[in-house]
């Protein structure tokens, strides 16, 4: 008899800690008919040998929900289920052995307070009581964070397995899943040598084969194995309640293992594995031994634990485990393919993870949608040309070992670098551009003068780029910046149904005349913030939709989704077409003007209007909005054309003062303006009402939109206990980068969700949300005393509903 059913509505292929979770998660949610596939044994691919460290906290607030939520569940696990899971709670600490690290961990512990986690600086002398081994003479200082610990990873995945067992999930062993059947653009089932599984709902839980598993699919899940190492020690008669330790500095944590140590690395130049493909009867399997590769860490372990050098090792580990091409793990619906789900590309973080990602997941396919904002961790997020084998094999190289880098703020890749371009890219870096890569593009940061060399030189202070991104921003508020926006996504959106479409997708009114540009919102049922960009009207029947390059296929896959079957529309995307130059500054018109004959005069081209106009010897577009608060147009150039374009702005510009500009200065300009980024300070959780933007929303425009009822009901409740607000420190000197806790009348009440320095008001500025049952409002801001806490330390500050720059926008309407 076939062991297989002939359909299950959800199958999960992969027997790892995430497939058993993400079953787990499915039976609690009430799935009584979900099918997990394993082409060997439960855990037999990386779960089983993984050393089953885990945090409290993660790098966001979400994440740390998430994070959360796996310590809750496996402390619970062995009473639901009668099978161990061996975490321990004995905390953690973490160790500094230079300021810069101290500053970082330092940072972090607000962080973690900013999200409701518990951690205690402490004294080396304190660690050292903590830990006895501890050599601490050269160290800073600690944070000790009580509720980390360890799990035992095969035990606690065989302990969801079971869990979902008894919920009824049917788990199948030694079923090896050969492809993906798809029809009409969504999953519906999968193929195994046994025969086909006809499914609603297919899930890639595939660890370090969720790529190929994704090929199958035609869906990219960019993820690369790399060799991982730990070893441990023969027995050093340790006590079982030792904590976690961790020495970032030496790229080593140490955990005690039944009375021996072990230390694992994360060493800065990885070996990426499997290249050529994983061994097919590739099955609790382990990878060569490296010595020398490991030495430069037991080197730094021998320093900071002296006994080591008595102790023998008994073995030595080296086990394969699949990183991301930016350290976040890969969750959710695929863009190319409906209902196929993935959760993996875990960068050595899964067992923590797994619970949390195993219920979020569940709940998103449940639900239709992530429970909550999850998009640091969003599959939708990467770019299809990071999907390419060449591509991973160089990032994944250096993905390893940034996991216990200096986490510095701005921070560039070094591997995999060069790939996605924009027209301008060589004359910018002729000029002087120091690049960083958003989304796989490279975008000039900012510009080095003539005689500095365009390279980082990072620190949590001031980094050596600030005072020219400060020169970049006070041109831009003074005279005239011109920027490279050219990694704007750009989507045509035609047909006859166009703005019947639209309408609908947009809190905005779409039925404007052409030549009119629209800031608008897409929103969910909910009211939640999907997409923040602009619209232009072209024609009756054309309109063109610019947002963000980190959001372009997030974006492109909701306006295409949102579309109704009937529509009669088409949407192209058309972002390599052209060129985009911000022309931002009150210098602005005088720079432009002499080189067209269509007036840019405040009436002739009012502000929010887009028409083409000849510059020069070149038809383009030019919008006149900006993100930078300020008058400028943004001109939209076919791509062959933009380079004559720019060298005819730079050549005119010199006589208005003009500034070539970076991101680092847009950053600064729009913060200043409190202008919202989408993916910090709106999110799919967040309603326009609440971050401020209810002015961009057309209640009573002539068509139902999407999102429109959640946000009537939130208006009738006549109070916001949760709104958007703008700060700036008293003290011109400390920085801020997100994420710091927000106090009023010292009680925590939010935590900061961009930040940047805002050279023009000369303090950090930062936007955060705050939350309070009795209601936000102008009233209960103005009557709080703000402090935003850096370091661990409190700083007063000012918080503000409307922008401190400009409120009322008179820079950009002259
Ligand atoms: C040395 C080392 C130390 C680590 N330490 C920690 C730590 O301290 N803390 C922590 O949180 N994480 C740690 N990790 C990371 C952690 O082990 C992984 O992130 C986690 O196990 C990934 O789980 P997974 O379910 O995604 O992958 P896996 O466990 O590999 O599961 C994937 C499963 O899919 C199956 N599969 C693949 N293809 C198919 C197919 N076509 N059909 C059916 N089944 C298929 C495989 O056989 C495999 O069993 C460590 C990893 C290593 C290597």
């Amino acid at each position: 008899m076939n062991r297989l059913p002939s359909q299950a509505e959800v199958v999960i292929i992969g027997g790892g800690i995430i497939g058993c979770s993400v079953a787990y998660h499915l039976a609690k949610l009430g799935k009584k008919d979900v099918l997990l596939l394993e082409r060997k044994k439960l855990t037999s691919g990386t779960t089983w040998h993984a050393a089953g460290l885990v945090r409290a906290m993660l790098y966001s607030a979400n994440l740390t929900r998430l994070a959360r939520h796996s310590l809750e569940l496996y402390t619970r696990l062995e009473k639901e289920t009668g099978q161990a899971t061996g975490l321990k709670q004995n905390g953690s600490i973490s160790i500094a052995s230079n300021p810069e690290r101290w500053d970082e961990l330092r940072r972090g512990a607000s962080m973690g307070r900013a999200f409701g986690v518990e951690a205690e600086e402490i004294t080396p002398r304190q660690a050292q009581e903590k830990w006895p081994l501890l050599n601490i003479d050269d160290m800073v200082g600690a944070i000790f964070f009580p509720r980390d610990g360890q799990t035992n990873p095969a035990d606690t995945a065989m302990a969801l397995a079971k869990g979902a067992r008894q919920g009824g999930v049917k788990i199948i062993e030694d079923c090896k899943v050969t492809g993906i059947v798809t029809r009409d653009g969504r999953a519906a089932g999968v193929r195994t040598a046994e025969g086909d599984i006809k499914a609603e709902t297919v899930v890639n839980c595939g660890g370090m084969w969720a790529r190929e598993i994704g090929l199958m699919a035609g869906v990219a899940v960019p993820l690369h194995a790399a060799e991982h190492f730990y070893v441990v020690t023969e027995p050093m008669d340790l006590p079982s309640n030792l904590p976690v330790m961790r020495d970032m500095d030496a790229c080593a944590y140490y955990k005690e293992d039944a009375g021996k140590l072990l230390i694992g690395a994360f060493e800065p130049k990885a070996k990426p594995w499997g290249m050529n493909g994983i061994p097919e009867d590739f099955c609790f399997d382990e990878l060569p031994e490296d010595f020398e590769h490991f030495q430069p860490i037991l080197e730094g372990a021998i320093h900071r634990v002296p006994k080591l050098g008595e102790a023998g090792i008994r073995k030595f580990f080296n086990g394969p485990e699949s990183f991301s091409p930016d350290q976040r793990y890969l969750l959710g619906e695929a863009l190319e393919l409906k209902n196929f789900y993935v959760a993996a590309g875990f960068n050595s973080i899964g067992i923590q993870s797994a619970g949390g990602a195993g219920m979020a997941l569940a709940e998103w396919i449940v639900g239709g949608h992530p429970p909550f904002d999850l998009w640091d961790v969003d599959i939708r997020r990467m770019a299809p040309h990071q999907n390419r084998k060449t591509y991973l094999y160089d990032r994944v190289s250096e993905a390893l070992g940034l996991l216990y880098a200096m986490h510095w703020p701005y921070r560039q890749y070094e591997t995999a670098r060069g790939i996605r371009l924009t027209p301008l890219y060589m004359r910018l870096k002729e000029n002087g551009a120091c690049f960083g890569e958003v989304a796989g593009w490279e975008r000039a940061n900012w510009f080095a003068p003539d005689g500095v060399a365009p390279r980082y030189q990072y620190s949590f202070k001031r980094q050596n780029w600030f005072p020219y991104a400060a020169e970049e921003v006070k041109a831009t508020r003074e005279r005239v910046g011109l920027f490279d926006q050219s990694t704007f996504a750009k989507f045509l959106v035609r047909g006859p149904d166009a703005e019947r479409e639209l309408q609908r997708i947009a809190a905005a009114d779409m039925a404007v005349a052409p030549g009119r540009a629209v800031y608008t919102q897409w929103l969910n049922e909910r009211g939640g913030i999907e997409a923040d960009l602009t619209v232009t009207r072209l024609a009756e029947d054309a309109y063109m939709v610019v947002t963000a390059a980190a959001t372009a296929g997030r974006d492109l896959h909701w306006l295409k989704r949102s579309l109704a079957a009937d529509a009669r529309v088409t949407v192209d995307d058309v972002t390599n077409a052209y060129a985009v130059l911000g022309v931002m500054g009150p210098a602005s018109r005088a720079l432009l003007q002499p080189l067209t004959e269509s007036d840019l005069g405040n009436q002739g081209f009012p502000f929010g209007h887009s028409k083409e106009i000849v510059l020069g010897n070149v038809a383009i577009r030019a919008t006149r909005i900006s993100y930078m608060g300020e008058l400028g147009w943004e001109l939209y150039v076919p791509s062959d054309y933009a380079i004559g374009v720019f060298d005819s702005l730079l050549a005119k510009g010199a006589e208005h003062g003009l500034k070539l500009c970076g991101m680092h200065a847009m950053d600064s300009l729009r913060i200043e303006k409190a202008y919202r980024h989408w993916g910090h300070d709106i999110t799919d959780e967040d309603t326009p009402l609440e971050a401020g933007l209810g002015f961009a929303v057309a209640f009573d425009k002539n068509a139902d939109f999407n999102g429109r009822e959640a946000l009537l009901r939130q208006r009738a409740e006549k109070k916001l206990t949760k709104r958007l607000l703008q700060f700036a420190l008293d003290d011109p000197e400390p920085l801020l980068y997100h994420n710091e806790p927000i106090y009023r009348d010292g009680k925590l009440v939010g935590n900061t969700s961009s930040a940047n320095y805002g050279h023009y008001l000369g303090r950090a500025i930062a936007m955060g949300y705050v939350r309070d049952e009795g209601g936000v409002d102008a009233a209960y801001v103005a009557a709080g005393k703000w402090e935003i806490e850096v370091g661990l330390k409190r700083y007063p500050a000012q918080a503000s509903l409307r922008p401190l720059y400009d409120p009322t926008s008179a820079r950009m309407k002259v």
